[in-house]
């Protein structure tokens, strides 16, 4: 098929559908759950665009990806011409392929969708992002290296804004090293995204592309007790802070100290970042619930009930105070969840857990909800309906109402100003309260997105070129 299709012809090519795993198969194990298309799929997807000039699609991309310049060459067949492009506006594409929740981004602006389905940028992302990764050897990417400019930089965290900052720095000459508190790299795209969602081996591929462009990644370090801020300022020409938001938000409900009571990120962590349940040759230990009850309705809710089923739960329960319309999880999450088996617990609220006489959680009581008027966030207010309370049997209880700013690096840098949730107060170019010193991604935010995260880093690392420049 020739790309020099009419509007009409464009017109009536349908959506593809993404192949899975069956959903049987899938909630016992750990593979991948999206198949990925095949090249003629994808050329037959991008054969949808409509080639606007408005590129309105862009409009809804945080990081400003070249979209209707990457969808027109894969559907000319270029796949690696599409790959260069989307490698330039995108230090890690094959992530956003797989995480960005393009139903309320690109894809909600695209004119596609006008009448009829948006083109799944998402997926053509993935796939082009995946045919470079197989295909290193074809592309030419090499742009003329920058000018060495002789200064340095520190960047704080390895996660999605850390390391896009870092990349897009040393592209432009800059000497920089990244400071990781864990032992490994990715932040949460490691250690809080599952296996099943985003397999280790992109992120390391991802992670390995920076680093042979120039990133310097020091792990085992962490700002504000290995070293401190001021020390980095002393050693470095700029900083920039990108250390997450990866403090658990507490449910304030009596027995949350329970045997049998995690964190999310307590959770997640053990299994993706330590192989708890996992691989038999990790020492870390998890629970295997019979009964789960995962608290929350965000991302991190629905990562936590899937791997609970994944573990073996029999009912793998996910508990909610609002209803479907509100839950702010992708829509994809919540999809694969059901399908998964994953029992939906909607307008409820936990009371309180209660143990038995060894101090394991048995039971979270609950309280029905009702929605009411609106709150501040523009999502309606669940209210209790007044008498309705009922118990669930539990063996494991997971916490997973979200996480705020963790102290330790601000705790020794008094100087830097913070808001009133502890998290960094930064300019929208990610400039601090203290010259030299930018922020940007959930530490400045809360807890956002993975492409929110890369657009501070990419901001962040213009304001710090320009930053260094001045100060030449
Ligand atoms: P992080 O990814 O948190 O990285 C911060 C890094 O800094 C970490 O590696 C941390 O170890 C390190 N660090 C912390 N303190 C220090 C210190 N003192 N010194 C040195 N290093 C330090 N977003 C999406 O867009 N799509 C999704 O599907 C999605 N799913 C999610 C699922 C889960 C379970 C969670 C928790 C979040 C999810 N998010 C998702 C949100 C997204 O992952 C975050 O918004 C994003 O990772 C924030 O990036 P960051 O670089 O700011 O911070
Ligand atoms: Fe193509 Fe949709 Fe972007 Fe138009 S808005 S260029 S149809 S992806």
């Amino acid at each position: 098929m020739s790309n020099d299709l009419t509007l009409k012809e464009r017109m009536t090519i349908e959506r593809v559908h993404m192949p899975a795993q069956d959903a049987g198969a899938r909630s016992r194990n750990f593979a991948e759950v999206n198949l990925g298309l095949t090249e003629a799929e994808a050329i037959r997807e991008a054969r949808r665009c409509l080639q606007c000039k408005s590129r309105k699609c862009v409009e809804g991309c945080p990081v400003n990806v070249s979209i209707p310049e990457f969808v027109t060459a894969l559907a000319d067949g270029n796949v690696a011409g599409a790959a260069v492009i989307l490698q330039n506006d995108n230090a890690l594409p094959a992530v956003c392929g797989r995480v960005c929740p393009q139903e309320v981004q690109c894809e909600a602006h695209c004119v596609r969708g006008v009448r009829g389905e948006p083109v799944a940028i998402g997926y053509l992302e993935r796939f082009v992002a995946d045919w470079a990764m197989a295909h290193s050897d074809r592309l030419v990417t090499e742009e003329p290296a920058s000018q060495a400019s002789g200064k340095r930089v520190a960047v704080v965290g390895c996660g999605p804004a850390g390391l896009t900052a870092a990349g897009e720095l040393t592209r432009l000459g800059h000497e920089v090293i990244i400071f990781e508190a864990l032992h490994d790299t990715g932040g949460v795209l490691r250690y809080g995204i599952p296996e099943f969602r985003l397999p280790k081996r992109i992120i390391d591929s991802e992670v390995a592309r920076l680093v042979r462009s120039g990133v310097i990644i020091e792990c085992n370090v962490i700002i504000g007790k290995t070293l401190t801020l001021s020390q980095l300022r002393a050693e470095f020409d700029a900083v920039f802070i990108a250390n997450g938001a990866g403090l658990p938000v507490m449910l304030g409900i009596h027995g949350e100290n329970l045997k049998g009571v995690y964190a999310a990120n307590e959770y997640l962590t053990r299994v993706n970042l330590m192989g708890a349940g996992l691989d038999a040759a990790s020492r870390t230990p998890i629970l295997r619930g019979r009964q789960v009850a995962v608290i929350g309705g965000g991302n991190t809710a629905m990562d936590c009930v899937r791997t609970a089923r994944r573990l073996g739960a029999e009912r793998a329960m996910l508990v909610y105070r609002r209803s479907d319309a509100e839950m702010p999880a992708r829509a994809e999450e919540i999809h694969h969840a059901r399908e998964e088996g994953v029992e939906f617990i909607m307008l409820t609220s936990p009371l309180a857990i209660v143990g038995d006489v060894q101090g394991w959680a048995r039971t979270l009581r609950c309280q029905r909800m009702e929605l009411g008027e609106p709150d501040a966030s523009g999502r309606r207010r669940p209210v209790p309906v007044q008498g309705d309370v009922f118990d669930l049997e539990v063996d494991v209880v997971v916490n997973a109402l979200g996480t705020r700013a963790n102290p330790l690096l601000t705790a020794t840098a008094p100087e830097l100003a913070l808001n009133r949730w502890g998290n960094i107060e930064a300019a929208p170019t990610g400039a601090t309260s203290q010259p030299g010193v930018y922020a940007g991604g959930d530490i400045v935010r809360g807890g956002a997105t993975v492409i929110l995260a890369m657009g501070d880093g990419k901001q962040g690392a213009s304001a710090i070129h320009a930053y260094l420049q001045q100060s030449a």
